[in-house]
């Protein structure tokens, strides 16, 4: 088997940089463990202005209309919508997130995607207020993975198979790049030649 690239996890990460390279006519292969996926038990919320200081994320501009834009491919692609847009609440913890927030309703930056603070109501407990957040959504994590997992099934790109990075010098590596999780040990590597009998994460690939 001949690949331009292995992705070393199928999380959100792997998935879908598999389904973005794919679509662009390299030949891929996905490995992963199946032991612990962080993005099967994620929330998948989506929130451009988070943590306790309400802090708007860099680059969301530029992110929201690539996420819009990537999962409607997808959605189109397998009939399934993956990515809902709901407006958000976030109950504040106290006057000093009550303080916090209504000095980022002044904020310019801040006005698209923040509304305003609502007193109560809704049959929510809020005492210190409700603040209405806008360009939020959610993501069916696990749906999505299921359907690009058995798409990948389907194209021959899936190994259920642990990677191991002792045993594969990148010098032994026959793809032409090489990705794993969390960015943590990505390389790129600018050879594409296979070296005969030598390529550890082949026989990795093999023995799955
Ligand atoms: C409880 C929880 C809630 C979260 N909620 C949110 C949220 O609401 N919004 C948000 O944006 N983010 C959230 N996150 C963070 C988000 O889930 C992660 O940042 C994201 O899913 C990471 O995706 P990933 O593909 O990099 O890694 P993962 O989804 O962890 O995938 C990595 C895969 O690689 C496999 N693997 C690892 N090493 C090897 C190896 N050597 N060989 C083979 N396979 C291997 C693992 O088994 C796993 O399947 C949450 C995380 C958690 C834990």
């Amino acid at each position: 088997m001949e690949i331009d690239v292995l992705i070393v996890g199928q999380g959100l990460a792997g998935s879908l940089l598999a389904w973005e390279l794919a679509g662009r006519g390299l030949a891929v292969c996905v490995v992963d463990n199946e032991l612990c996926n962080a993005s099967r038990v994620a929330a998948g919320l989506v929130n451009p202005v988070s943590g306790r200081r309400l802090v708007l994320q860099p680059n969301i501009a530029g992110l929201l209309p690539a996420a819009r834009h990537c999962y409607g491919r997808l959605a189109r692609f397998f009939g399934d919508q993956f990515f809902v847009e709901r407006p958000m609440w976030k109950i504040l913890s106290g006057p000093a997130q009550k303080q916090q927030t209504e000095r980022r309703l002044q904020q310019a930056e801040y006005a698209e995607y923040l509304q305003a603070i609502d007193v109560g109501g809704h049959g929510v407990v809020a005492p210190f207020g409700i603040l209405h957040q806008l360009q939020t959504g959610y993501l069916k994590t696990e749906a999505l993975l299921d359907a690009l997992r058995t798409w990948l099934l389907a194209s021959g790109a899936y190994r259920q198979a642990e990677f191991d990075y002792a045993l594969c010098a990148w010098s032994r590596i026959c793809a032409g790049a090489t990705s794993s999780p969390n960015a943590s040990y990505s390389a790129k590597a600018t050879w594409r030649r296979p070296i005969p009998g030598s390529a550890a994460c082949r026989f990795n690939l093999q023995r799955a």
